[in-house]
C-alpha cells in the first residue's frame, strides 16, 4: 500500500518513507491510497490483547515493514511504561464508556502514538538506507514536548532537543520536562514565548547550511509533528481495541454500532476514529466535540471554515487550536480522493484563512456530528460525573462529556457510545477541583491542588506525578532566541 499526498495524487511514496518525511513536499499531508479492510472477525479482536490487536490493525496500513519489524516496534511502545496492562482501560461513567488514553508516561494520550514512533522512525530509516542519526527538534508549548522527549528517551539512533518558553509553560509541565532522562535528550529554555521558539526551529529546519553541515556529523533533523501518518494509524488502533473489549464485556453484540465522541483540536484522535469506521468497525456517529474554539463546530454546521476568529484561552489548553491540520485529509476523501480539489481548498485557507466545501463535500461527511461546551459546561459536568457515579474526568475529556450528554438529550440517540478520555485529572487539577467544588481556585499552586484532587477523589496519584516531586533537575540552559541555533550545534558537537 502507498500512501498519496493530500494535494498532489502523483506523489507516491512507501508507509517508511512517508514517516521519514512526516510531510510531503508540496505541502500535503500523506494519505493511505486506500483504506485497509478488517479481515479479522470482532469476535476474534475480542480475545486480543492491545498488541495483538495493534499487530492486526497496523499491519494492514503499514506494509512494508516485515512482521517481525512491526512486531518489534510494537514490542518496544505498549511495555511497561504504560500503568496498565491493558495498555487502555475502559470505565463506565454517566451511561457512556470512558476510553483511558492517558496511563502513558506523560498522563496523556499524545503517550498512545509518541511512545511508538521513535521505533517506526528509526525502522525506517534502517529500511531506506539512511545512515544518519535522527535528530527531533521541537517546540512545545508544554505537553507535546514532554510526550516526545518521553517517547525518544534512550532510543538508539536518535536524538531529542525540546524548546519551551520559559515563562510560558506551568510549573508541573516545567518540571516535568526538566527532570527528563536519558542521555540522548536535551530541553532548553529560551526566553521568548511560544510562537518564538516554533519560528526558531522553523528557521532550523529550512536552513540549508545548518543543514548541510549537521549531515558532515552524521545528523538529520526530523519532527515529531502530529500530521505524520506515524502517528495517526495508532490511534486507530484503540478504537478498534475500545469495541472488541465493550464485545468481550457482553455489552454489545457483534455488528451492533457504537457512537465514539472525541475532544477535539488538531483533528488527529477523531480522524483515527474515521478511519477505524471505513476499515468496518461498526461505528454509527462520530461526534467531534469542540471547547469555546469551535471552529470546527462551525465547520460541521455550515461547511465553511473560518480561522478568523478570536483566540480564547480555555481549561482545556491542548484543544486550543484554530487550525485542525488533520481536517485537510478529511477534506481529500469527502472530495472523493480528489488532490486539486483539496489543493484549491488549502490554498484559500492560507490566502483568506477560510473555505467552503460543496454539497457534495459536505453529504460525504454525514458520519460526523459536531457540538461544542462553553468553560461553564465543562465545569459543571466534571462535577455532575463525580456527584453521579464517582468517576473524576480532567476538563478535555469534560468538553467530551458535555457534548455527548446534549446530544443524547436531543436526540434520544441510545446507542452504546465511547468517549475518548484523553488526558489523567492531575494533569489539569486547578480546573478539575473547580469543577468538584464549585468554585474558583487562584492562589494555590500545582502541588496543593494535586493533593486537594487526591484527597477529594481518591484515585491514585500517577508515577507521572510522583515522579516530579522528587526527581532530579537534569536541565538547565536558558537562552536567548536568537541563541537557539547555536545551543542545538553545541548539542551535537
Ligand atoms: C492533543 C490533545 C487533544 C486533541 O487531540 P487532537 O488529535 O489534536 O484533536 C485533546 N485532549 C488532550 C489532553 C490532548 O493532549
Amino acid at each position: 500500500m502507498n500512501y498519496l499526498s493530500t494535494r498532489n495524487k502523483q506523489l507516491s511514496v512507501t508507509a517508511s518513507q512517508a514517516i521519514l518525511k512526516g510531510l510531503s513536499d508540496d505541502g500535503g499531508l500523506f494519505v493511505p491510497e486506500s483504506v485497509p479492510v478488517l479481515t479479522t472477525s470482532l469476535e476474534e479482536l475480542s480475545k486480543m490483547s492491545y498488541k495483538e490487536v495493534a499487530y492486526d490493525v497496523m499491519s494492514r496500513f503499514f506494509t512494508d515493514f516485515t512482521e517481525e519489524e512491526l512486531k518489534n516496534c510494537i514490542d518496544r511502545a505498549y511495555d511497561s511504561k504504560f500503568e496498565t496492562a491493558n495498555i487502555a482501560e475502559m470505565k463506565k461513567a454517566d451511561d457512556a464508556w470512558f476510553l483511558e488514553l492517558y496511563h502513558g508516561k506523560t498522563i496523556a494520550f499524545k503517550d498512545m502514538a509518541l511512545s511508538i514512533l521513535p521505533h517506526l522512525l528509526t525502522t525506517s530509516a534502517k529500511k531506506n538506507g539512511v545512515k544518519e542519526e535522527i535528530v527531533i527538534l521541537t517546540a512545545t508549548s508544554g505537553d507535546t514536548g514532554k510526550a516526545a522527549l518521553a517517547g525518544f528517551a534512550d532510543v538508539p539512533g536518535t536524538r531529542i532537543i525540546v524548546f519551551y518558553p520559559k515563562d510560558g509553560v506551568s510549573r508541573v509541565q516545567e518540571l516535568q520536562m526538566v527532570t527528563q532522562k536519558g542521555d540522548n535528550t536535551k530541553v532548553i529554555a529560551i526566553k521568548g514565548n511560544f510562537d518564538d521558539a516554533q519560528t526558531g526551529v522553523k528557521q532550523m529546519f529550512n536552513n540549508k547550511e545548518l543543514n548541510a553541515a549537521l549531515k558532515e556529523k552524521g545528523f538529520l533533523f526530523s519532527s515529531a509533528n502530529s500530521i505524520n501518518i506515524g502517528r495517526l494509524i495508532p490511534q486507530v488502533v484503540y478504537y478498534v481495541f475500545a469495541y472488541a473489549q465493550l464485545l468481550k464485556k457482553g455489552e454489545i453484540k457483534s455488528g451492533e454500532k457504537i457512537n465514539i465522541v472525541v475532544p477535539t483540536g488538531n483533528f488527529g484522535n477523531i480522524l483515527a476514529a474515521y478511519y477505524a469506521k471505513r476499515m468496518g468497525l461498526p461505528v454509527n456517529k462520530l461526534i467531534c466535540a469542540s471547547n469555546e474554539n469551535k471552529v470546527l463546530f462551525d465547520f460541521f454546521t455550515t461547511g465553511t471554515y473560518d480561522r478568523n476568529r478570536d483566540f480564547i484561552l480555555t481549561t482545556s489548553p491542548s484543544m486550543d487550536i484554530l487550525i485542525s491540520s488533520n481536517l485537510e485529509r478529511l477534506i481529500f476523501h469527502s472530495a472523493g480522493d480528489d488532490s486539486d480539489k483539496c489543493a484549491a481548498l488549502m490554498e484559500e485557507l492560507k490566502k483568506t484563512g477560510k473555505y467552503t466545501i460543496t454539497e457534495d463535500m459536505k453529504a460525504n461527511m454525514q458520519d460526523f456530528l459536531g457540538g461544542y461546551a462553553s468553560e461553564k459546561q465543562v465545569s459543571e459536568v466534571i462535577g455532575k460525573i463525580f456527584k453521579d457515579s464517582s468517576y473524576v474526568i480532567d476538563t478535555h475529556t469534560a468538553v467530551g462529556a458535555s457534548v455527548y450528554e446534549a446530544y443524547r438529550a436531543e436526540s434520544g440517540d441510545n446507542t452504546v457510545s465511547v468517549i475518548a478520555s484523553t488526558a489523567s485529572p492531575y494533569k489539569f487539577s486547578r480546573a478539575v477541583v473547580g469543577g468538584l467544588l464549585g468554585k474558583e481556585f487562584t492562589k494555590e499552586d500545582d502541588f496543593e491542588l494535586i493533593d486537594m484532587l487526591h484527597d477529594l477523589s481518591g484515585v491514585e496519584l500517577p508515577e507521572a506525578v510522583k515522579e516530579i516531586k522528587t526527581a532530579e533537575v537534569r536541565h538547565t540552559t536558558v537562552c536567548e532566541v536568537a541563541e537557539m541555533q547555536a545551543e542545538v550545534e553545541k548539542t551535537l558537537a
